[in-house]
């Protein structure tokens, strides 16, 4: 039999939650959206699109959709994309169709992408979009990070600092903005804010059914 808890949750059905993180090559973004996914079941990563060559560690279909340049102009033209945009030389779009199932179903899904696709995902769907900009301590720092993480050769390594400073200038477009000089904190404050938003009274859709239940 249902308590009356559980008859609560059911009546408390949520909107899923469109969480973007953003920041630039070496902030620990990635790191961070791995410890999300581990520790949160209702989160599901956006697995984007790319034309970009594939890197040692990882592997397609779970970090990116790895394809051509002919089939990513093909998805992009038949309206398949959500969002798109020309990182580093390179384009990177949303699938739309895996994120509108999960949204349906109330599962919040994770986009780790960059400023141009936060913009479209805004204004594509403002009320349904969390977004964080994650800092690196500093420049310097960035460097660092991105010569230790040693996957890309050195002339895509400056490409991406000059980028670097490019997506920084956007961080007051974002919600919310982290700066990560402690993995742990940074972590921290993006799950802090994640169990806050999925408690914003407009995303919990039965609410106003199961309070005027409550009073009559
Ligand atoms: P990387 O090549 O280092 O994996 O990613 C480069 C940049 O592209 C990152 O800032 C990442 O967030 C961004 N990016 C990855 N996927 C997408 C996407 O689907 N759309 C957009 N707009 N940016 C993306």
């Amino acid at each position: 039999m249902l308590s009356d808890i559980d008859m609560m949750q059911d009546t408390m059905i949520r909107r899923g939650l469109m969480l973007v993180l953003s920041s630039p090559s070496g902030a620990g973004k990635s790191t961070i959206c791995r410890h999300l996914l581990d520790s949160d079941r209702n989160l599901q990563l956006s697995v984007s699109a790319t034309t970009r060559t594939k890197r040692g560690s990882e592997i397609d279909g779970v970090h990116y959709q790895f394809t051509s340049e002919r089939q990513f102009h093909a998805m992009r033209d038949r309206g398949d994309l959500l969002e798109w945009a020309e990182v580093h030389s390179n384009f990177y779009g949303t699938p739309r169709d895996p994120v509108e199932e999960a949204l349906s179903k109330g599962q919040d899904v994770l986009f780790d992408i960059d400023w141009q696709g936060t913009l479209q995902l805004k204004k594509a769907a403002r009320k349904d979009v969390v977004s964080i900009f994650i800092l690196p301590p500093s420049i310097a720092e960035l460097r660092s990070r991105l010569v230790r993480r040693a996957e890309d050769a050195e002339d895509v390594i400056a490409r991406r600092l000059e980028n670097a400073r490019i997506e920084i200038s956007h961080w007051d477009e974002y919600d919310y903005v982290i700066i990560n000089d402690d993995l742990e904190k940074a972590f921290g404050a993006v799950s802090a804010i994640v169990e806050a938003e999925r408690h914003k009274r407009e995303r919990v859709i039965g609410a106003r059914a199961f309070v005027d239940g409550m009073l009559k």
